[in-house]
């Protein structure tokens, strides 16, 4: 087994409010093995030393919402996904590759057709390609009326179980179900559902059974309450969130991932859509609302973590915007990190501890100081090794 001491400037563990009071990490194999001092390592034999005394550590980053073949910038999302899935897989792979050299090491996606999440995740784990862990939800679940239908459909409560349990068969990590409106998909509307609450609830029953969980697609109104009440664990975007749903989606212990950049960069939505007028009118209203409701929201207590939803690469961009709202920058690190893993329901990825796999990106500076210095990565470190080529 190689090991390997990482000798550096500092350490931001995950969890902890600021630099650690340790400076060397111990890798054995895939996993953490050591965190401490130059002192706790007498004579090592078989060790490969890296200098990195001017760098610093801090656990990969986890964007807790993306998908793998859309690209915002081309438009029309739901168009990408009926792709075929040989092709979808193909321009995947692009996709993957800039949010690895990003710094992301883990990737929920929320949702592809064909299983195509399945089997990238599988072909990474295989090493027959490169690229950031998978949490996979299979085919997201929607009704033929509801956001995010592209190719398949689920309704009613039979067809419900059966996908879900058709998605833990194949591999799926958690389910998706798309419960309000969206953004990018005409017609839709934001704070209503075209699920009840009994085929919600089916969907939270048969994932607590297969020990997984459900993150719900919803920006607001009834559709929120309805996720609430059927015990989903995650809301997705959330946008239009009221202070009581807040205080109730804090009493209930669940999380929120907000995904901001799709909605106010200029590649997102905004540019991928511009020719499409209903699209285009509800991009305007929602990023009116957002910016005030998501300041509200990470004041709030609640738990929340990051998703850029497609926008490859930009992860650290979604940090960026909750610290702009006033979140420390310790605090957008560890919702990029040990928050996000347990959003995730992971233990061993997020932070840096003993016995964790060790996922590490290397700083140039410290982001503790200054956030834009997750955008400088020096080196990726994922399970282990040093990554030298992204693909
Ligand atoms: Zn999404």
């Amino acid at each position: 087994m190689v090991l390997k001491l990482l000798k550096l400037k500092g350490i931001i563990d995950g969890k902890s409010d600021n630099l650690i009071e340790k400076d060397c990490i111990l890798i054995e194999g895939e996993r953490i093995e050591h965190v401490g001092t130059i002192d706790d390592f007498g004579q090592l034999d078989d060790v490969q030393v890296m200098d990195l005394r001017n760098y610093y550590a801090m656990a990969g980053m986890i964007d807790c919402h993306t998908h793998l073949s859309v690209i915002p910038e081309l438009g029309d999302q739901i168009g990408q996904l009926k792709i075929p899935a040989s092709r979808n897989i193909l321009r995947s792979l692009n996709n993957i590759k800039a949010d690895f050299k990003a710094g992301t090491t883990t990737m929920r996606v929320m949702g592809e057709e064909n299983y195509i999440d399945i089997e990238i995740k599988n072909a990474i784990n295989e090493g027959l390609i490169n690229g950031p862990s998978i949490l996979a939800s299979g085919i997201g679940l929607t009704s033929i009326n509801g956001h995010g239908y592209a190719l398949t459909s689920t309704d009613g409560l039979e067809e419900i179980r059966k996908r879900a349990r058709i998605n833990f068969h194949k591999g799926a990590d958690q389910l998706k179900i798309f419960v309000t409106g969206g953004v990018s998909s005409e017609g839709s509307v934001l704070n209503k559902s075209s699920y009840s609450l009994e085929e919600i609830e089916t969907a939270v029953y048969e994932s607590e059974r297969a020990g997984k969980y459900v993150c719900a697609h919803a920006h607001g109104g009834e559709g929120i309450d309805l996720c609430i009440k059927a015990g989903v664990k995650s809301i997705e975007h959330g946008t239009l969130l009221t202070d009581k749903q807040i205080e109730k989606m804090i009493k209930n212990n669940m999380w929120l991932t907000i995904t901001s950049f799709i909605i106010f960069s200029d590649k997102g939505v905004g540019y991928g859509d511009r020719n499409n007028s209903k699209i285009r009118e509800k991009l305007e209203k929602v990023r009116d609302i957002a910016k005030e409701n998501y300041s509200r929201i990470v004041s709030s207590g609640i738990n929340f973590v990051l998703g850029t939803d497609s926008m490859h690469g930009c992860l650290p961009e979604e940090v960026k915007f909750v610290t702009d709202l006033g979140v420390s920058n310790i605090e957008g690190i560890k919702a990029v990190t040990g928050r996000a893993a347990e959003a995730c329901g992971i233990d061993e990825i997020g932070t840096i501890e003993k016995g964790k796999i060790a996922d590490l990106i290397i700083l140039k500076r410290n982001p503790v100081e200054d956030i834009e210095a997750l955008k400088e990565i020096f080196l990726i470190i994922k399970k282990g090794k040093i990554v030298e080529d992204y693909l």
